[in-house]
């Protein structure tokens, strides 16, 4: 795959512009400009349960066609990365089974790293648990629904990982339970307290662990987003030298970009909403927020003071105007976009006004 500015790249020149204050900064095209890598969240971003999230998959694959390689981190350890990648082209999108990676996998790469090779451990969650695991060298074992066969894989194992699976029953975590108490090493693909399903959100990975962090009071070492390992790895693998990070959860996809040194799209299609940016502090909320993938197509809105120190916003935008008002104190006044609809909004300056008044 390219990667880099195509030949015709970018130009702001000769389009409309405001005519008046805030300084907003048009320009077609733009996510070339700030990103040579898209690395997506998948849940809530690409797709919710089996089918595309509106206008994600037609705009992903414009950004393709314009150079910018898609790659995938999804915190989704139940399926392995050739299936998710298979349910990403089936829904049209362009992507290689290379450039998605999942949690489990991570989390696989570090337990062979800190077991010895062909060590046995307990895996609790869907088929991409195991196979990451057998990917790397170990060997997965599954707790049957039968008190003492759980019992004897938690003796068995040399550690306990654990990933999102639809088919966890009760025998998987009383087996984990029991690894924990005999002292093995517990790693947990992902923290989500939820997951998107076509029916509304349902329990997460997070959830589940949350359940065994209960009972056996104890935690586990945790891998996925917010870590940025999935992030670094992509980074390496693709040589970004513009990783652009997207996601629907600002305490994994979001927080995991700062940690990993990247910028960060917070889109409004997942299981969180732009009201939840109220909850946190300023300094942490991501550098965009897009109401859509559709807006890595259009222009950047930069929001910003003006000289009387008022944060202006599009009167006709819903989304620019709930930016500005969940901002405490500062004053909302009107602007006109050259394209009001759907621009990927800019929250850098709000953020660092916040930080440093
Ligand atoms: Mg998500």
């Amino acid at each position: 795959m390219t990667r880099g500015l195509p030949s015709d790249g970018p130009k702001a020149q000769g389009q409309a512009v405001a005519t008046a204050p805030p300084r907003t900064r048009p320009s077609h095209r733009v996510a070339v400009v700030i990103a040579d890598v898209l690395i997506l969240d998948l849940d809530g971003v690409v797709y919710i349960g089996p089918d595309a999230v509106p206008h994600a998959i037609d705009a992903l694959n414009t950004l393709a066609g314009q150079g910018i390689r898609l790659t995938a981190a999804t915190n989704n350890a139940s399926r392995p990365a050739p299936e998710v990648g298979d349910h990403l082209r089936r829904l049209g999108l362009r992507i290689a089974d290379d450039d998605v990676m999942t949690s489990a996998q991570a989390a696989a790469a570090h337990l062979a790293a800190i077991l010895p090779a062909g060590s046995s451990v307990l895996a609790i969650g869907g088929p991409g648990v195991s196979i990451a695991l057998t990917e790397h060298g170990l060997i997965p074992l599954r707790a049957s629904a039968d008190l003492a066969a759980a019992s004897a894989a938690a003796d068995a194992a040399d550690a306990l990982l654990m990933g999102y699976g639809p088919q966890v029953a009760w025998f998987d975590l009383a087996a984990g339970q029991w690894a924990i108490d005999r002292g093995k090493p517990w790693v947990a693909t992902n923290m989500d307290p939820t997951v998107p399903q076509p029916y509304g959100r349902a329990p997460g990975n997070g959830a589940l662990v949350g359940l065994l962090q209960r009972s056996t009071g104890r935690d586990p070492v945790v891998i996925g987003k917010p870590q940025p390992t999935l992030f670094r790895a992509i980074e390496q693998r693709t040589g970004a030298a513009r990783p652009l990070v997207i996601g629907d959860r600002l305490d994994t996809d979001v927080d995991g970009a700062r940690a990993a040194g990247m910028r960060s799209v917070f889109v409004l299609t997942g299981v969180q909403s732009i009201h939840d940016l109220a909850d946190r502090d300023p300094a942490t909320w991501p550098d965009f927020i897009a109401q859509d993938l559709r807006a890595l197509l259009g222009p950047i809105v930069t929001l910003e003071r003006d000289a009387a120190g008022t944060a202006r916003a599009a009167d006709a935008n819903v989304l620019t105007d709930a930016v500005i008002r969940i901002h405490a104190g500062l004053p909302v006044g009107p602007v006109t976009l050259p394209e009001a609809a759907l621009p990927l909004i800019d929250l850098a300056p709000l953020r660092r006004d916040t930080v440093s008044p």
